[in-house]
């Protein structure tokens, strides 16, 4: 669905369609290049990272294998608890695979390292990140992404996979959420 449909709650487009897509080829072209004769394992992130991994494997060229992993760390707020459950886990055993975890959003950063430090244990031959959005203001620990898809100001963003209390995940574009909403 295209933004105009949310009508007044989306104060500002950041992404466009054009500008994710393009941005994708080029992530998935590193991502080519970097991992070269070895088979990726893709591991999403549910919900959020839906869109991102239905685009973004279709710009590689490498063969990939996909699974998913359902975590809980935001109810339908706007702020990042840092306490993370496991609702699905993996079907994958990691022993020696090459992982690349697909994120939808690194915002504090308390998801994520929780999340590479519970697949390392699990003995894979690495463990990288791909990050569709990062909010370099809000990150509040160690963590360096090897692929960034984008830096974007510290705003509650919706869209391309990204939503707010379920709602917007069906939006093309990323958009910053008008802060009126959130009182709803
Ligand atoms: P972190 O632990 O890095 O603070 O938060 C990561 C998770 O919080 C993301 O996977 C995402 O579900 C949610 N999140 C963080 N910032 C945003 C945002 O701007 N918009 C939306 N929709 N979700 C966010």
């Amino acid at each position: 669905m295209k933004t105009d449909h949310f009508g007044k709650d989306i104060a500002t487009v950041l992404l466009t369609e054009e500008q994710i897509q393009r941005r994708l080829v080029e992530v998935a072209a590193q991502v080519d290049e970097d991992y070269a004769d070895r088979d990726i394992l893709l591991v999403g992130v549910l919900k959020g990272a839906v869109v991102v991994m239905a685009d973004f494997i279709r710009c590689l060229e490498s063969h990939v294998t996909m699974d998913w992993m359902a975590i809980s760390t935001y109810g339908s707020g706007t702020k990042s608890s840092g306490v993370v459950r496991i609702l699905k886990d993996l079907d994958t055993d990691l022993d020696g695979r090459d992982v690349l975890i697909v994120e939808d959003i690194l915002d504090t950063g308390l998801t994520l390292s929780w999340l590479i430090e519970n697949l390392r244990s699990r003995g894979p031959a690495s463990v990288e990140v791909f990050t569709f959005l990062r909010k370099p203001d809000a990150v509040q620990v160690e963590l360096d992404p090897k692929y960034v898809g984008f830096d974007i100001p510290n705003e509650f963003v919706v869209g391309y996979g990204l939503d707010y209390a379920e709602h917007y995940r069906n939006m093309r574009e990323v958009g910053v959420l008008e802060p009126s909403v959130y009182g709803r």
